[in-house]
């Protein structure tokens, strides 16, 4: 007796072998059979006509803190991920001791705009060592899987206190190459570090390990390569070209010491990497050099987006220029409905439009909204993330002769004040994705950067998983398409063994049941939305999807329809040697 059949699918098993119908049979939470199933089973699902794939396995979150509280990991699970890896970018929660809590809780709040009191009301504390988190992670009940890598930051903080931000001394590095083998021992996927001047913390300080030297990386390494397994994740200065503030050619000076580090190591290395302008943000160069140190025994994993890096602007965003003007300021607390009956009043509209805005001295990008307009475009309902030059707010105002203050006005109000503009910042080069699909069709590079739980108030890349196969498989009419298995292989095995989790990511025997059924024709992204649902009642900008007949879990399904279920199968993943 099977505890599961899914008959019939269109299975695409994750290796990137061409797609075949078959049936999928389940046991024990594993895959025992493929092919023509016959025997009972206690549970059937009819998937004629849908996709059958791995779950997706997603490289690159920030659930460090929701992990603790929430035992869905929504968004993620709503697109397909059944193993998120957290512990990314240099920051996390442990190790930790207790009087550090609140700056880590600083720290992440300003790196990946997660609110603080979210944070500091939701974490459910109990630990000091990275082992105790593994610990209280795997000892709370959760629906997909995660696993943790350890980040370099929290790690300065515990080992050299306020020091952290200085240079590190031998002793420290001995310290912290100490903690990085203990944790990885007790199942720790990897090492993080952050690189770019851009990521600071709520206070505008730095990420320690920012400017940490190359002797300190080195040792973090070879911490991993005496355990004999983890992969090291970096977020290179310069990352986002000029954007973060990184100084010009940074990134190169990255690329020397990561081809270097990558030679002399057996550890995977995998740095984040976009698509920018072409001047000065030579990516095809930067992956001539990792291909040359990959032929020379490294293991680099270039990781990129599926979609661009960017912001979305709009009445339930932090990114709202008209926040600055008195009239809509007096407004901005009413809820969205009552906000936007009052903002379609004429007399209203006229007068905000009509008024100077008040900056406030601080950085946000929405202070600058004129210098925008002509990469401004609006999402509208078919949620166009890769728009051409004519959807601009600019393109659109030439077009009719208006002023773009109120065509972007109208834009936010547009769908009862639910529209959103994106501003495509980075993987946007030229005005379109055909870089994004050079990177996209490169087997050197690895699928990520999706920040899953995180830039809460004016993001929601977690819902990247869905992109790459309804965009980058179906709906591409500007150039290139992926094919669906690559897609999928980019979602699920590549990743699985990157991280060495060669128990799933493939639909095989004796791999984990791991899956997702997919009605690939109605699979779409839901328009991002604000809700308040983390603890202490704080917003965050979330995505749900259409399309996912079922997401299941070591044999459960935790997601049928979009809603989830009360299974909790998942578990805290470890790593273990010669993963
Ligand atoms: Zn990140």
């Amino acid at each position: 007796m099977f505890d599961l059949v899914v008959a019939g699918g269109t299975v695409i098993d994750g290796t990137g072998a061409p797609a075949r119908v078959a049936d999928v049979a389940v046991a024990d939470g594993r895959i025992v059979e493929v092919g023509r199933v016959v025997g009972p089973a206690r549970r059937r699902v009819a998937a004629e006509g849908a996709l059958v794939t791995p779950g997706f396995v997603d490289i690159h979150t920030h659930y460090d803190g929701q992990a603790t509280w929430d035992p869905h990991l929504t968004p993620s699970c709503w697109h397909g991920v059944t193993t998120a890896i957290l512990g990314n970018c240099g920051v996390g929660f442990a190790p930790v001791a207790p009087e550090r809590r609140a700056w880590l809780v600083e720290l992440m709040e300003g790196v990946e705009d997660i609110p603080g009191t979210a944070l500091s009301a939701g974490i459910r504390w109990g630990w000091t060592s990275f082992e105790e988190y593994l610990d209280a992670l795997a000892s709370f009940p959760r629906s997909i899987d995660v696993g943790a890598q350890v980040p370099h930051a929290a790690l300065r903080a515990h080992v050299m206190g306020d020091r952290a931000l200085d240079d590190a001394t031998d002793a420290d590095i001995e310290a912290m190459s100490d903690l990085v083998r203990s944790a990885l021992l007790a199942g720790a996927l990897g090492v993080s570090t952050g690189r770019t001047v851009g990521h600071r913390d709520a206070r505008g300080e730095l990420v320690p390990g920012t400017h940490a030297a190359e002797d300190e990386l080195a040792a973090l390494v070879a911490a991993m390569d005496e355990v004999g397994h983890g992969v090291f994740q970096v977020v290179p200065a310069g990352v986002s070209a000029l954007i973060g503030g990184d100084v010009a050619g940074a990134m190169d000076a990255e690329l020397d010491w990561i081809c270097r580090l990558g030679r002399s190591t057996r550890r995977p290395l995998t740095f984040l990497v976009m698509d920018g302008p072409r001047q000065g943000h030579d990516w095809r160069r930067w992956f001539d050099e990792v291909r040359r140190a990959n032929a020379e025994g490294a293991t680099i994993r270039p990781q990129v987006a599926s979609r661009c890096f960017g912001m979305l602007f709009g009445l339930q965003s932090a990114m709202n220029p008209f926040r600055l003007r008195p009239s809509y300021a007096a407004l901005a607390d009413l809820p969205l409905v009552e906000r936007v009956a009052e903002l379609r009043r004429p007399e209203l509209r006229e007068r905000i439009l009509g008024e100077t805005p008040v900056l406030d001295g601080s950085p946000s990008m929405d202070h600058h909204t004129e210098h925008l307009f002509g990469r401004l475009f609006p999402l509208g309902s078919d949620l166009d993330y890769e728009p051409t030059k004519d959807r601009s707010i600019a393109a659109m105002a030439a077009a009719v002769g208006a002023d773009p203050w109120a065509v972007l006005y109208d834009a936010f109000v547009a769908d009862d004040g639910r529209g959103f503009v994106l501003h495509p910042m980075m993987n946007f080069g030229g005005g379109s994705y055909d870089g994004l699909h050079e990177m996209l069709a490169d087997p050197m590079t690895v699928q990520g950067l999706g920040d899953g739980g995180a830039h809460c108030s004016m993001i929601c890349d977690a819902s990247m998983t869905t992109y790459l196969l309804t965009h980058w498989t179906r709906d591409r009419t500007r150039g290139p398409r992926l094919a669906v298995e690559e897609a999928v292989r980019r979602l699920t095995s590549d990743p699985a063994q990157l991280y060495g989790l060669e128990d799933r990511g493939v639909i095989g025997v004796g791999r984990r049941a791991d899956l997702n059924v997919i009605d690939h024709t109605a699979l779409a992204l839901e328009p991002p939305e604000l809700i308040h649902d983390l603890p202490a009642g704080a917003g965050r900008l979330v995505q749900r999807s259409r399309g996912y007949v079922e997401t299941i879990v070591a044999g459960r399904t935790v997601v049928a329809d979009g809603e989830l279920t009360d299974e909790r199968p998942g578990a805290l993943v470890r790593g273990t040697r010669g993963g």
